[in-house]
């Protein structure tokens, strides 16, 4: 059989960086089977068991985390010392303390009362998909195959078609300790991505966009497979008229622009309060002026090319739209005709009747709405179908009350939204479908059973 092959392109060069080829869609059930075939001696190892088996990669993952660093800036773009620190948060300590709380979390509980001892257990499911993105391509494989491993199952990678180098990298190194058939990968779109959907898999770890996950959610309904879908974003930044407008300010120009703003929980959108929105936008100005673009790999780079040129034009159209219907360009908004590149940029005056305020931008555009007070940011922040984070800046108490009503699954106060280790990474509405992390999300990788007897 000839095999297609599916190239990967460097966004900041057009350059070919490698190419896989493509997993033929009537091969995946093959692959299922084999991996059912591997998962009962790989769920038999039990949790300390695997535990170690995987722990051996942690140094390794350290290791390597300077030639994978490059490898992942080529296939997507953003700055390596930034691909450097995703690919050694998923290593070292860091996965060693992460195997251990998968270790608790999987630990068979007993639980009494006054005419019955139960256990609770956490068994393997069987086999498992993990379907993950490209913008962050180590770590989102990472965060998907390490939990469905740890809960004794087999598992099938589908890694971004934009980075299939940097997901097969990942697959080699666990498969340099895994047992044969434990983890195998497929390459390829969404055909492929489709096909896994529907292969005889008991669990479907997707991370990604919203349509992909309503999409897979609906195919695995008919089996009623089980689905953990962590999806895409709208994060609301909230600047109370209490707020260090300085640091605010710094936060919204990082947290805007890091990537490219092509993270799930970037901030997409700023409702400022009118007491203190020309300070702050003087002083967002200053942050973004100081931000250089340019390829990931030049030591000075802080901002990389867009993914792909689908996704520089999907954001070049919104900020027309939103030029068109009445914002403003406070600055940027230019763009590399012929490369990837866009230069931060930030709008004003954007209002809930522009696709910008409403739909993901994935790009590196901050949309900032000047409000009357702080009922009006909330009403705002809150007018939007995802909820995955949000951001309130202002003094600690006040910021905190504020943050008790927003609908999003992590809230951040006076900084970014990510929790502290053991707490879940969930979204809240059409961002998030389960969740994963935390001794819960952990869990859910589990086919959990219960036996009882009588005392
Ligand atoms: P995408 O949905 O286009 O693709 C994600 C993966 O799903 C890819 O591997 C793709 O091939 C596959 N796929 C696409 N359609 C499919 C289908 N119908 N069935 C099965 N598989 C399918 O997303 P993307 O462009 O790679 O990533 C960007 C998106 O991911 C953004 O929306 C971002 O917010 C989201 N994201 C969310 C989180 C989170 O933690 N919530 C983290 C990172 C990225």
């Amino acid at each position: 059989m000839v095999m297609a092959s599916l190239q990967s392109i460097n966004p900041a060069t057009g350059e070919v960086v490698g190419e896989v080829e493509i997993t033929p869609v009537a091969r995946i059930p093959e692959l299922v089977a084999r991996a059912r075939n591997a998962q009962p001696a790989w769920g038999d190892l039990g949790p300390r068991g695997r535990a170690d088996v995987l722990a051996q990669v942690a140094d390794r993952i350290i290791d390597r985390s300077k030639s994978l660093g490059r490898l992942l800036t080529m296939e997507m773009g953003k700055p390596v010392r930034e691909a450097v620190g995703e690919i050694r948060s998923c290593g070292g300590d860091h996965l060693r303390a992460e195997l251990d709380d998968m270790v608790d979390a999987l630990a068979p509980e007993v639980v009494d009362d006054a005419r019955t001892r139960s256990v609770v257990y956490r068994d393997p499911l069987g086999v498992c998909a993990a379907i993950t993105p490209w913008n962050f391509p180590f770590a989102m494989p990472h965060w998907m195959v390490m939990p469905a491993l740890m809960a004794g199952n087999a598992v099938i990678l589908k890694p971004s078609e934009e980075t299939p180098l940097i997901g097969q990298a990942y697959a080699d190194l666990l498969n340099e300790v895994l047992p044969p058939g434990v983890l195998q990968v497929v390459h390829g779109a969404d055909d492929q991505g489709k096909a896994l959907v529907a292969a005889d898999v008991d669990l479907i770890a997707f991370t990604g966009s919203r349509e992909a996950g309503k999409h897979i959610l609906a195919a695995a309904s008919r089996r009623l497979a089980r689905v953990v879908l962590e999806l895409g974003g709208k994060d609301p930044l909230i600047v109370l008229r209490d707020a260090d407008v300085g640091r605010a300010a710094k936060f919204a120009a990082q947290n805007s622009f890091r990537n490219a703003g092509q993270v799930c929980v970037s901030t997409e959108r700023i409702y400022v309060d009118c007491a203190v929105a020309d300070a702050f936008l003087d002083k967002l100005i200053a942050e973004t002026r100081r931000l250089t673009v340019g390829n990931g790999l030049d030591e000075d780079t802080q901002i990389g090319p867009m993914i792909n040129a689908r996704q520089r034009d999907h954001v070049v159209s919104q900020v027309r739209d939103a030029i068109e219907r009445g914002a403003t360009v406070a600055f940027g908004g230019g763009g590399d005709p012929d490369g990837n590149f866009l230069q931060p940029t930030i709008l004003v005056g954007v209002t809930h009747d522009m696709a910008i305020a409403v739909d993901e931008t994935f790009g590196p555009v901050a949309c900032v709405t000047v409000v009357d007070d702080e009922d009006e940011a909330v009403a705002l922040a809150n007018d939007s179908r995802f909820g995955l984070g949000a951001v309130v800046f202002g003094e600690p108490d006040h910021a905190a009350r504020v943050a008790r009503r927003l609908d999003a699954g992590m809230i951040g106060i006076n900084r970014g939204c990510g929790g502290a280790r053991g707490t879940p990474w969930v979204g809240a509405k059409e961002s998030g479908y389960g969740y994963h992390s935390s001794r819960d999300g952990h869990r859910q990788f589990a086919q959990t059973r219960v036996v009882s007897t009588s005392k």
